[in-house]
Formats: C-alpha cells, sequence, structure tokens
C-alpha cells in the first residue's frame, strides 16, 4: 500500500482498505450513481441465493483477502461451499461470529472443490474438526 492509496481512500482503516474499495468509494459518491441503485429494502435483504465472497485472494491472500472460499445460502439455512483455503474458518468467524458461524456451519449441505490446488482445499481440516465429524 502506498500513501497515494490511502489519500484517495475515505476509509483507510486496516482492515477494510485496498484500491478497489477505493475506486468503488468514489463512484458512489455522485448523485447520478445514487438514483441508479436506490436503496434496497428489508424484504430485498432476504433474496436467495446469498452469495458471500468469504476468500477472494486466490493464492496470493494478504491481510484484506484470504484464499479462496465462497458461501452460498440458496435458501433459509441451506448453505453450499465453494472451495474451502486454509483459514476460512478463521474468516467465518472474524466475518460473522461465533452463532453465525456456527448456523451457517451447521447448515452446511456441501463443500464444492474446484481443483487440486492447495489455496482451494487446505481449509477442509479445520470445517471437519470444527464440525467433529
Ligand atoms: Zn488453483
Amino acid at each position: 500500500m502506498d500513501s497515494l492509496g490511502n489519500i484517495l481512500c475515505s476509509d483507510s482503516s486496516p482492515s477494510s482498505f485496498n484500491e478497489e474499495n477505493c475506486t468503488i468509494s468514489q463512484q458512489n459518491n455522485s448523485k447520478e450513481d445514487a438514483q441508479e441503485f436506490p436503496e434496497q429494502n428489508k424484504e430485498d435483504a432476504q433474496e436467495f441465493p446469498e452469495i458471500a465472497f468469504i476468500g477472494t485472494g486466490s493464492s496470493v491472500p494478504n491481510i484484506n483477502r484470504n484464499v479462496s472460499c465462497i458461501m452460498i445460502e440458496v435458501e433459509n439455512d441451506k448453505f453450499f461451499m465453494l472451495d474451502c483455503g486454509e483459514g476460512s474458518l478463521s474468516e467465518l468467524y472474524r466475518l460473522y461470529g461465533l452463532e453465525e458461524m456456527d448456523r451457517r456451519l451447521l447448515n452446511l449441505k456441501s463443500i464444492f472443490i474446484s481443483h487440486q490446488h492447495t489455496d482451494h482445499h487446505m481449509g477442509l481440516n479445520s470445517i471437519i474438526l470444527a464440525l467433529k465429524l
């Protein structure tokens, strides 16, 4: 991260800073964008599938992006996981807290691994241990 990035970014806290967020937040500041994307009401928030990008760093994780993991809630209390990189359990805990993480794991129906690279499956051990399978 360079100092120019911090200057351009409205939210430069270490946990949320990355260049993509800066670009997005700058675009959302214009009134035109606000009109194109009206605020969602609570009913919209309940729509499925809900796709949560737990890790998007692929094989090059950093402090803001863990290795690959996507969690999809296809309907209420029915979850699927696409890839499960190392640290995915920790990311779930960090993002959702203990109670919501437990709800997601206890209702996890399947984990799909896209291919054999370690950044896509090294988190399976901790998920299995957490579920005590
Ligand atoms: Zn790979």
